[in-house]
């Protein structure tokens, strides 16, 4: 989510006659887009706030912004510290031309936040166009861009700033989305990635996911469609399944947080669903979509979390053989249900023991699984060059090293020529790890 609204910031700037440069000491602007929600991301950009002073302190005229979760959720606040000049929060972002080019002519500090973001109106016309203002480079990968389907929240889940800074659950009209697809299709978009906090939720007059999926799905240059994050719930579950199975498409990905395999914490988390519930949805999903890659997300020592709750949530990992699986220690945000009501029980050091414990369980069995994939040929799109082709720019070949997707989102590398960034390839595995894949280009 704020990789798009970066993308579209950034858009929405250059149409302003704004240059994006990468370099801040070089910037009359520098913009930080933050997220809330861990309080280690917000410590990171304090931190780089701190980087910036000095940069200021040669530079007095550049204007510094904090714009997103970070900037609803502290508001004023961050006005407090002198190096920021302009604060703007997820529902103002369509107005940051106009900040930065006021904060840059009248040398004033601005905030612009949502006083009560909970009651913004969910026809609010100025998100709705801003939104349409991206330019096809919006992942900054080539050939893919991410794409709104909806806005906010209105889960609460008991640890979760979201619906706090992000406000109300939204769908966008579906004419809307297809308009901007078949836009980003026409820019040599490939593979758009439809984006919801609760995404299998999407509901606009009769329109559910599965028939957004089929409507994107008639749009002439796109060839592959993934969508995030979908919730553990039966409703419209069957639908989207059926509509990834039949859909050539839809990709077999589904990235379904379980968060905890514990009922009695996924309780307190306020997640409507049991473990059991979620092997079941998880069962019928692959039942319907045979070989569907699943990715999840599990929270690590949440209030009252004890060595059993946490031996459940293994139990559940190892049930569930994921492809890849997020794991984040329990961060307790400020005004949310668990920071007013629970208490942060489990130690730092428990929470980052049972982190290191699941990311290695979770380790295992993506090596098992990536290892079925040796000496197939998979369809990959390729997204630029590797990391490690900095080092080395010439590969073994002479060719450099390249990194791109499958469909079910495995990483692979493998050498070949840089004019694949953004194109398909058909390369055959030759060696695998848990997170990577390594192989041959064919043909
Ligand atoms: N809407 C998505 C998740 C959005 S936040 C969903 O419901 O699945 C992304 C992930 O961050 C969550 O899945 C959760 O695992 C993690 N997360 C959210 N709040 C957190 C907190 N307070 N501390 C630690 N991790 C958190
Ligand atoms: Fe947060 Fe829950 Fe909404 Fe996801 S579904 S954004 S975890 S409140």
């Amino acid at each position: 989510m704020n990789k798009l609204d970066s993308a579209l910031v950034t858009a929405a700037l250059k149409g302003g006659g704004f240059e994006i440069i990468n370099l801040e000491k070089d910037a009359d602007v520098v913009l930080i887009n933050t997220c809330s929600v861990r309080e280690h991301a917000e410590q990171r950009v304090l931190s780089h706030l701190g980087f910036l002073k000095h940069i200021k302190e040669s530079k007095p005229n550049m204007v510094v912004g904090v714009i997103g979760c970070m900037a609803q959720r502290l508001g004023a606040e961050l006005l407090k510290n002198k190096t920021v000049d302009i604060v703007c929060g997820p529902a103002q972002i369509p107005q940051i031309t106009e900040l930065v080019t006021k904060a840059l002519q009248e040398k004033k500090r601005t905030i612009s936040v949502t006083e009560k973001i909970r009651q913004l109106s969910p026809e609010d016309e100025t998100l709705e166009e801003f939104e349409m203002v991206s330019d096809g480079d919006d992942s900054q990968l080539p050939a893919q861009a991410y794409v709104r389907a909806m806005r906010g929240c209105n889960n609460f889940c008991s640890y979760c700033i979201v619906p706090y800074v992000r406000g109300p659950e939204v769908s966008r009209p579906p004419a809307a989305i297809i308009e901007q697809v078949k836009r980003l299709a026409g820019n040599g978009v490939k593979l758009v990635t439809l984006l919801g906090q609760m995404v299998n939720a999407y509901k606009y007059d009769t329109y559910c996911l599965a028939d957004l999926l089929r409507m994107v799905s008639e749009i002439d240059g796109i060839e592959w469609i993934r969508f995030v994050t979908s919730y553990p719930t039966e409703e419209y579950y069957e639908q989207i399944l059926k509509a990834m199975a039949d859909l050539p498409k839809v990709c077999h990905y589904l990235h379904m947080p379980a968060q905890s395999g514990s009922d009695k914490i996924l309780k307190a988390m306020n997640r409507n669903y049991t473990a059991g519930k979620y092997l079941e949805l998880i069962e019928k999903a692959r039942e319907i979509v045979p070989g569907l890659a699943i990715s999840g997300d599990f929270m690590v020592g949440f209030s009252g979390e004890t060595e059993e709750d946490f031996e459940k949530t293994v139990s559940l990992v190892e049930k569930m053989r994921y492809k890849n699986c997020f794991v984040f220690k329990y961060s307790p945000r400020p005004g949310t249900a668990a920071e007013k009501r629970l208490q942060d029980t489990v130690p730092e050091e428990v929470k980052r023991e049972r982190n290191i414990k699941l990311l290695a369980v979770q380790e295992k069995i993506s090596d098992e699984l990536a290892k079925e994939i040796l000496e197939t040929e998979v369809k990959v799109l390729v997204e630029g060059l590797s990391k490690k082709a900095g080092v080395n720019p010439c590969g073994e070949k002479g060719y450099p090293q390249l990194v791109g997707r499958t469909a079910e989102d495995w990483i692979v590398v493998f050498d070949g020529p840089i004019n694949l960034a953004g194109e398909f390839a058909k390369v055959k595995i030759t060696k695998t790890s848990p997170l990577t894949l390594f192989g041959e280009i064919q043909g």
